[in-house]
């Protein structure tokens, strides 16, 4: 488990949660109880809008506290005055030795993709970028959950103004409001309709971003780097399935471990070298 003291993550992640238990709030207390107190669908939607709710929380609480892929440290310093002898013998021993790259701020070697992040202070595999608002970086042990986040949040995003309008556009007759009752209920509701217009978009804008970068094979550090174009082309499918998982389409939004997940290069062996 891993957990990043940066404060302006700390904030974000702050933030996050104040404006999906917010969300939560006004849906279950003034719209669902308000408006719909007698309706059969009350039940349906106070269930499936907290499934919704549960999973974004899983699905964050996994990006949050998951190991995003960090390059573990040598068990001794590794002296890096013979680099130039060092990358002809191969360091990798598996034919990739021209795309294993130094750290010098972890001192270690870093296999293909990974990069140093400032604020985590490690080299991350295939590292997207740093998210403030999982307060991780985004790599390749974490990206799936990350996605799943930005999903879910686009849901309940769609799902809390489509329950706003809805309850607008045919408010509800029988329900014996006061004023200050319906004043306060115009009031928690612009201001979720803005909340879920704003997350909405921000996670739209992301997740398309994060799917570019998926499919074509390139993570945001490679498309500044311009490094991303020496690899075969491979199939879209074989590349969502690295970040997801090698189980069934139909799991990839679950926010859960999938057990045979193996990307291309978790088993390839870090070095030890002892000088
Ligand atoms: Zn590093
Ligand atoms: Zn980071």
């Amino acid at each position: 488990m891993v957990f990043i003291r940066d404060p302006c993550g700390i904030a974000c992640l702050i933030v996050t949660y104040g404006a999906v238990f917010y969300a939560d709030y006004v849906v279950m207390r003034w719209i669902i109880l308000t408006t719909m107190p007698v309706s059969i669908w009350a039940p349906f939607h106070v269930v499936l809008f907290n499934t919704v709710v549960f999973l974004l929380g899983m699905s964050h609480a996994k990006a949050v506290f998951s190991d995003p892929g960090i390059v573990p440290l040598p068990a001794n310093r590794i002296d890096f005055s013979d680099m130039h002898t060092t990358n002809k013998n191969n360091p990798a021993g598996n034919g990739h030795s021209s795309e294993w790259t130094v750290c010098t701020r972890c001192e270690t070697y870093r296999p293909p993709r990974a990069h140093h992040c400032r604020i985590c202070k490690r080299c991350i595999r295939r590292m997207d970028h740093h998210c403030p608002w999982i307060n991780n970086c985004v790599g390749e042990r974490n990206q799936k959950y990350f996605l799943q986040f930005l999903i879910y949040v686009g849901i309940l995003s769609l799902y809390s103004l489509v329950l706003i309008v809805a309850s607008w556009v045919s408010p509800c007759e029988e329900c014996n409001q006061n004023v200050i009752e319906s004043q306060l209920r115009m009031i928690h509701s612009v201001i979720l309709l803005l909340e879920s217009a704003l997350f909405g978009l921000f996670v739209t804008a992301i997740m398309v971003d994060q799917l570019h970068a998926i499919l074509y094979d390139e993570t945001a550090v490679e498309a500044i780097q311009q490094k991303g174009t020496y690899r075969p082309n491979r199939r879209k499918y074989q590349l969502l399935a690295d970040v997801f998982g090698r189980g069934h389409p139909a799991l990839w939004l679950l926010p859960c471990t999938s057990l045979n997940h193996a990307s291309r290069y978790h088993d390839t062996p870090l070095l030890s070298h002892d000088v």
